[in-house]
């Protein structure tokens, strides 16, 4: 019988608030090390930590979008470790009580069929400081600008069975986040953090004991570093051994995981409320607002691509899947005039290009302007499909915007039938074994054999002459 793999995931959410989350310090963008924590994030003596109302609000809404519940009196706690970048001896979290309670999420699998994740519950708590290793021989400095960053902990239950489904979801859960606007979602920035629990077991058996790998900072990574685990535990149990629980650390550069410490216990922190804080309060009307400044999610934009550009699920699905994604499709769209081709481009040509150069959608070189106005000279027979490529490339080189290149380059689509008339003619004289040899042909060897004037007269045209036109015009005259 194989295997049976379990996987619970635990993603820390960067909020994007302005401020911190107990103090007045500004969320750290690339500042100097040490520049903005302020004493309250260190939690210095004397100092008393305040709630960030953003934060508290950004949390709820979140919560709201995964139809979960919301705590109406959600409390901090203090969780004791020490550590070097948490010079309070603690780190403020939730645990009792947290803002967001159970919820569900919505995944598409590549089967076409949905699957619900369900939610456990997600917390309000602050990030701690860094530890940085490189910059220092035999020393490790330590920057405390992330200390008190706002974060949620979303924790999922133990609902999904492979690296795909898990991928997934965590796909979904940044498109939420970011299409609510409460966290920017630059997984290189570590906006968005996932540890993966995984486990397995033969099918009817209890959950098998779990190992946690933690702080996987892009999809990639984290498909690979399960896939790796479930390898690794397979490996273990077939051979007669034991999983142990533990932490273990990818490194995704050298495609290896490591141990980093065995699982320590909630108890293990001592955990009690926070003396200096007040309980969280949130109110019906309080409720009711945030539902109001609800934006449209994932799923809504989903069906209303479906609606209203008459794409398949499919299409939908992908372009609704990133907010800037979907920004960028509704742009082309709209420029162009032609919803159809505007995704063909955004899912094709545009995505493989952006791929290829390891660029993200927003920081595009073709603009959707621009990708809009290349789709609308399509559209209207000005150029051919193939010259479109050209002008595409030429517009990511910088050259201009499509028409600018469309003029200066001579590449409309020729559009005189006299002068392709002319083109055919030349061609038909210089070629008498191929046209005798295309006379003989039964119809199916004939459309074949038409690909060889076609050729010649885009060679002669340099790529400009209308190819309907052209083949209309190639059958009448050797027909
Ligand atoms: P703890 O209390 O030790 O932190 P939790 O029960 O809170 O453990 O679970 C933490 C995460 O691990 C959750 O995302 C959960 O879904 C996941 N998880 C729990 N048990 C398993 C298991 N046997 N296999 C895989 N994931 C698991
Ligand atoms: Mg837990």
């Amino acid at each position: 019988m194989s295997w049976e793999v379990v996987i619970g995931l635990e993603i820390h959410v960067q909020l994007n608030t302005v401020s911190k989350l107990f103090s007045g310090s500004k969320l750290s963008t690339g500042a100097e090390p040490n520049t903005q924590a302020s004493l309250v994030d260190l939690g210095m003596p004397g100092t008393l930590p305040v709630v960030n109302k953003e934060a508290v609000r950004k949390a709820a809404l979140f919560g709201l979008a995964i139809n979960a519940d919301i705590c109406r009196h959600s409390v901090f706690e203090r969780k004791n470790y020490f550590y070097p970048d948490l010079p309070k001896g603690y780190q403020t979290t939730q645990l009792a009580e947290p803002i967001v309670g159970a919820g569900e999420v919505e995944i598409q699998l590549e089967n076409g069929e949905k699957k619900t994740v369900r939610i456990h519950h997600a917390h309000l708590e602050e990030d701690a400081g860094k530890s940085l290793h490189e910059d220092f021989h035999g020393m490790t400095g330590i920057d405390l600008n992330r200390a008190g960053t706002p974060l949620i902990e979303v924790v999922t239950e133990p609902d999904m069975s492979n690296a795909e489904e898990a991928v997934a979801f965590a796909r979904k859960l940044h498109a939420i986040v970011t299409s609510i606007g409460i966290c920017d979602g630059d997984m290189s920035q570590g906006n968005m953090r996932f540890d993966v629990n995984v486990s397995i077991r033969k099918p009817g058996d209890p959950l098998g004991t779990r190992t946690e790998t933690k702080n996987l900072n892009s999809f990639r990574f984290m498909e690979r570093a399960i896939k790796l685990e479930v390898e690794r535990q397979i490996d273990v149990l077939e051979d007669g051994g034991e999983i142990v629980q533990e932490t273990r650390l990818y490194n995704g550069d050298t495609h290896t995981a490591r141990s980093m410490r065995s699982k320590e216990d909630a108890n293990d922190y001592r955990y009690f409320p926070c003396p200096d804080l007040l309980p969280v309060a949130i109110t019906d009307a309080d409720l009711e607002a945030l539902k109001a400044a609800m934006p449209e999610l994932p799923n809504a934009r989903k069906a209303r691509f479906m609606d209203d550009y008459q794409l398949s699920e499919y299409d939908a699905d992908l372009l609704s899947g990133s907010i800037a994604t979907s920004a960028f499709f509704e742009g082309v769209a709209n420029a162009g005039g032609d919803a159809k081709l505007a995704a063909n481009w955004v899912m094709g040509e545009l995505a493989a290009r952006l791929n290829a150069e390891e660029k993200d959608i927003s920081d595009s070189p073709v603009s959707a302007e621009q990708l809009g106005q290349l789709i609308a000279r399509l559209k209207d027979g000005t150029i051919s499909s193939k010259i479109a490529k050209q002008v595409f490339e030429a517009c990511w080189a910088g050259e201009g915007d499509p028409d600018a290149i469309i003029e200066a380059k001579g590449l409309k689509q020729m559009s005189d039938s006299g002068e392709l008339e002319k083109i055919v003619d030349d061609i038909i004289a210089n070629n008498a074994p191929q046209v005798e040899d295309y006379r003989n042909s039964d119809d199916a060897k004939k459309k074949k054999k038409i690909g060889f004037f076609v050729g010649q007269a885009m060679k002669a045209t340099q790529g400009k002459a209308n190819p309907q036109q052209l083949n209309q015009l190639l059958k009448e005259k050797l027909g």
